[in-house]
């Protein structure tokens, strides 16, 4: 079996024989990015070198990049423990090329790296292109010998990417691998493609148009690459697995889950095994990337993966703080590639220890008072807003926590409620202060309060503006 580590390594040999400079990973915090939550593809560190802003000695590039996916446009939140394609962290691998080669050659790589170098089987894959991108499309004919009902034409933004309202865009070609057929699902464009049969393993933008404004979109005079294929997903179709919480890197850390808890990953406890060892990535490495849990901003988005992947170890029956007790499985499957877990593990450590000490004080009384208020609640009943506040407010319960604690049973939380109880705590406070006789400078304070973020829910990644990345 090729291991995750050999084929992140054969990625980024094949990209370094083709002579492309190979960069390491960006850290998960953007530092040139202030709108961004965190890095969500590898093109984010190179973004300045594609709009010209920024120079490099090289013009074509390859990288394995950290990935959070945990809030703003791009919040796969939701569906780790229940798709097989989904992390919240994950590694992008990725060729770019600044200006240099274009469309042949990266249809040209991308073919030949996934057929030749790795040996996936031709039948199995099937492309996608944007609606009126007609030279790609008769690249794919020519170079991968695709026959035309295995080269689909999509209309949808999904195949348009952009930056942002103004600088570089274009279609882009994805690649999907076909699963087989003992898996429900259907190719991209058919009613059944949310299903997991057919997975994207790999996205090929051709950055060929300067937006200037609307209507106002240009020839770029050098067009660009920008490429993205999750190491999971293509670990798992090169392991021969459909599920990429069976590759070697998640077997391992599911498996020490199950041996410090004792409960076997099957049925129900299946997705909690897997959010915990999910969570545990994204964890660790926010936090071995300077990130420490807090009530706002990309602290918050880290407090509420810690607290979800910590209700899920609560679930499973753990009595003491689970989370840092699996950091040295992390560490064995991924330190090699990533030095700086290793750097980090006291202070990953302490931390998944402490919160998850704080948290348990009071996960019990507000798992019970859950439980209190859904009695006699069926499927498709919604709990009010207002105890989803106090939950919030009184046990440390961030909102898509008690989401989540619900979703098995099919019950929604009114989040419009939820805001409206966050709003009116925020009023009273506000007024309480005005009455304490010194207005002006406490009116300062929480203007202050207010437009820097340091509220307790800045960290809501919805609000978070993040340009639209591959
Ligand atoms: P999907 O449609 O499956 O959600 P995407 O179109 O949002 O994927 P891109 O933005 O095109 O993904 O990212 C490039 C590649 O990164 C994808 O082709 C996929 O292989 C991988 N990828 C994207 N999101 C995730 C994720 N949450 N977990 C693991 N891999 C991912
Ligand atoms: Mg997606
Ligand atoms: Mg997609
Ligand atoms: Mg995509």
């Amino acid at each position: 079996m090729t291991s995750t580590n050999d084929i992140r390594r054969s990625f980024l040999d094949y990209f370094a024989g083709t002579g492309h400079h190979i960069e390491p990973s960006a850290p998960l915090v953007p530092y040139n990015d202030p709108t961004l939550m965190f890095v969500n593809a590898g093109m984010v560190p190179f973004k300045n070198v594609f709009t010209g802003l920024e120079k490099r000695p090289y013009s074509t590039a390859a990288s394995s990049q950290k990935c959070v996916r945990a809030g703003g446009k791009h919040n796969d939140l939701d569906n780790v423990g229940f798709t097989a394609r989904h992390h919240t962290f994950f590694e992008m691998l990725g060729n770019f090329s600044f200006g240099d080669y274009f469309k042949e050659q990266a249809i040209h790589h991308a073919w030949t790296l996934v057929t030749k170098t790795w040996g996936l089987a031709p039948e199995r894959l099937t492309v996608t292109v944007y609606h009126t991108d007609d030279e790609a499309f008769a690249l794919w004919k020519k170079i991968a010998g695709l026959p035309d009902e295995r080269i689909i034409r999509i209309a949808t933004s999904d195949n348009f990417w952009s930056m942002g309202d103004t600088g570089p865009c274009g279609p882009c070609s994805e690649i999907f691998y076909d699963h087989g057929d003992h898996i429900w699902g259907g190719p991209p464009g058919s009613p059944e493609e949310d299903g997991d049969r057919f997975v994207e393993i790999w996205n090929l933008v051709f950055m060929q148009y300067d937006q200037r404004g609307p209507g106002d979109r240009v020839d770029l005079p050098r067009p660009s690459i920008d490429t993205g294929m999750g190491l999971e997903r293509v670990a798992a179709v090169l392991q021969g697995v459909h599920d990429n919480y069976d590759t070697d890197t998640f077997k391992a850390l599911i498996a020490a889950s199950v041996d410090l808890t004792g409960v076997p990953a099957e049925g129900a406890t299946q997705a909690s095994h897997r959010v915990i060892a999910d969570h545990l990535r994204a964890s660790s490495f926010l936090v071995a990337d300077g990130v420490l849990p807090s009530n706002e901003g990309r602290g918050y988005v880290l407090r509420r993966i810690m607290r979800r992947a910590m209700r899920h170890a609560h679930l499973l029956g753990a009595k003491d703080p689970l989370m840092y007790r699996l950091l040295p499985s992390l560490t064995a499957e991924m330190g090699a590639a990533y030095p700086e877990l290793i750097r980090a593990q006291p202070l990953i450590a302490e931390t998944l220890e402490r919160e998850e000490t704080k948290f348990r004080q009071t996960l019990d009384k507000g798992l019970r008072l859950l439980d209190e208020a859904t009695v006699g609640m069926s499927a498709g009943a919604t709990l009010p807003g207002d105890v989803a506040f106090k939950l919030y407010d009184t046990f440390g319960f961030p909102y898509d926590l008690t989401e989540d604690a619900l979703r098995t049973q099919d019950i929604a939380v009114d989040r419009e409620g939820f805001d409206a109880a966050m709003a009116q705590q925020k009023a009273a406070a506000r007024a309480a202060w005005k009455g304490s006789g010194q207005k002006a400078s406490e009116e300062i304070w929480f203007d202050l309060a207010e437009t820097n973020g340091s509220t307790e829910f800045t960290g809501y990644g919805a609000t978070a503006g993040e340009g639209q990345i591959i």
